[in-house]
Parts: C-alpha cells; structure tokens; sequence
C-alpha cells in the first residue's frame, strides 16, 4: 500500500502528520534544527499524541497515547 492510500484511508492521522510537517518540517530543509519531541491533541479522540520529528533525516514517528488508531511511523 502506498503512503498516499494509506493516508486517504486514515484522514485524522493525515491531518496530525501534516500539522506535525508544517510545524518542524518547513522548506527549505524539510527537516527540523534539532531532534523535535512533542505533545499535542489527538483529532480523532482529544487524547494526547505525542509524535518526534528525526533532525537527521525529518521523518517522524507518533502515536496516540489512547490507542485510537492514530499513529504513523517512518514518515
Ligand atoms: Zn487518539
């Protein structure tokens, strides 16, 4: 499955990860200064999802803590 399917099929964790991108992940690096640890609401449930964004190489990795189903890696 491609990264986009999978982001059509799961459109709240589409929506964290690209806030997550906006925030750490700006052009013209694609990557953040320093290892990004973060906490923020979760859009499906309101619960905490806490995500990192990888300085060396800007991919991040989150979850939700509720278990919702929220949650990416390697993106
Ligand atoms: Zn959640």
């Amino acid at each position: 499955m491609t990264t986009t399917a999978f982001l059509h099929l799961q459109p709240k964790i589409a929506q964290a990860l690209t806030r997550v991108k906006l925030a750490h992940c700006a052009p013209p690096a694609f990557r953040p200064a320093a290892d990004v640890e973060g906490v923020e609401p979760c859009p499906r449930c309101g619960s905490k999802l806490v995500f990192t964004v990888s300085a060396a190489t800007g991919l991040s990795d989150g979850r939700c803590t509720a278990a919702c189903g929220v949650r990416w890696a390697a993106q």
